[in-house]
């Protein structure tokens, strides 16, 4: 399974804005977007670029793309499918990258980052409807029960980050009990309950040209 390896805060750098990829650091001084809040490269800091049409839908899709850390094959696909569901394309698009079971751990507190819950994923620490899911990109849906089921050293990496977490809200589409660590999906994902801005139309305007 394909994924990014190179140096994460670039992504944010190129895409003008924090994408929250590497959990707690995001959040400290650290953070490169406050240190150098410019595009990487040697003229970066120089460079001021007035987008076209194409670039802003473009900037648009490799954000959201970059924040789910999906590849461009796979994220193609979730359109596709989104196209052909009944709703709305761009709101289904959006439903189906939350639905990643990386995403739902990532959202619990499991994990302080999409790539960290990945790796969880990846571990066989996570169980949906009582079944052992080691597949990041498996799509919960309404009615599911994930949780958490770990011998004690990845237990107390867990419970860690779950502290570390802690003020983050949970969505109300998901219901998680903290001493069981299990959660039941009450509801499908809706655009309202991502809190990150995204013009998601800007996507589907791009995709169907
Ligand atoms: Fe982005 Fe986080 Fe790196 Fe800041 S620390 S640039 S938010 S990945």
């Amino acid at each position: 399974m394909a994924r990014y390896i190179k140096a994460v805060c670039r992504l944010c750098r190129r895409e003008g804005e924090k994408l929250f990829l590497k959990g707690t650091r995001c959040f400290t001084q650290k953070c490169s977007m406050t240190k150098r809040a410019y595009v990487p490269g040697q003229h970066g800091a120089s460079r001021k670029q007035k987008l076209s049409n194409y670039g802003v839908q473009l900037r648009e899709k490799q954000k959201v793309k970059r924040m789910y850390g999906v590849l461009e094959r796979q994220f193609r696909k979730y359109f596709e499918i989104a196209s052909k569901t009944k709703g709305v394309t761009g709101k289904v698009l959006l439903q189906l990258l939350e639905r990643r079971l990386d995403n739902v751990a990532f959202r619990l507190g499991i994990a302080i980052s999409r790539a960290q819950a990945r790796q969880i994923v990846r571990h066989n620490h996570i169980y949906v409807n009582s079944r052992r899911v080691n597949i990041p990109s498996y799509l919960i849906s309404a009615g599911d029960t994930v949780c958490v089921k770990t011998k004690e050293k990845a237990l107390l990496k867990i419970k860690e980050n779950l502290e570390i977490s802690k003020s983050i809200t949970v969505p109300s589409w998901l219901e998680f009990s903290l001493n069981d660590l299990s959660a039941k999906v009450l509801r499908l994902p809706e655009k309202e309950d991502i809190q990150q801005p995204i013009q998601e139309q800007l996507i589907v305007e791009l995709y169907s040209k």
